[in-house]
């Protein structure tokens, strides 16, 4: 899923699910800044791997277990929502695209999925590209991913948010405002 859909998934539940948010947007975020860093810099030969499987989940058990008071149990809660919300919507935007076995095998790198397509040059229109040293901004991928059957609804995330994030910010004032006349 395109990151500004997991920033937007991720603010979208903290808010609606009245979660701690930063620890909920670092949550969503954090899968894919772990991963297309290990993935970009070469360290690895994919761009879903450590963060993208079952390993990653350890880290939000691990999340969940480091709570020692009240207020690092919800960071871990808020933290952990974040992270299934980044897992489960690169699940579904990956089955809807048809790449089911890539969401599959996602799950258990390095045992079930090791390289992929944007890496090894399988699927057409990854990197035969102006900028094929960064595959996931290219011109294939990019005109991959508009035309994609997840794109719309990914469209719509990032618009759901933007509007919440708008009139949360345009209800504050007034609330504020409010609470001062009396
Ligand atoms: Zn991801």
């Amino acid at each position: 899923m395109w990151f500004p859909a997991h920033l937007a998934l991720g603010y979208l539940l903290g808010v609606r699910s009245r979660l701690l948010l930063g620890w909920c947007l670092l949550g969503a975020a954090l899968p894919d800044i772990i991963d297309k860093s290990l993935g970009l810099s070469g360290v690895l030969p994919a761009y879903q791997t450590v963060s993208h499987s079952i390993f990653g989940l350890v880290v939000v058990v691990t999340a969940l277990h480091t709570a020692v008071d009240d207020s690092t149990y919800r960071a871990g809660v808020a933290f952990a929502v974040g992270w299934l919300s980044h897992l489960g919507a690169d699940l579904f935007q990956l089955t809807l695209d048809g790449r089911v076995a890539h969401a599959a095998g996602m799950l258990g790198w390095p045992m079930t999925h090791w390289s992929n397509p944007m890496v090894d040059g399988s699927a057409p229109g990854y990197t035969d590209t102006l900028l094929s040293w960064l595959p996931f901004l290219s011109e294939g991928y990019v005109a991959q991913y508009l035309s994609s059957a997840s794109f719309p609804i990914e469209l719509l995330v990032c618009l759901a948010a933007l509007a919440l994030f708008v009139t949360d910010r345009y209800r504050k004032p007034q609330a504020t405002a409010g609470q001062s006349r009396r």
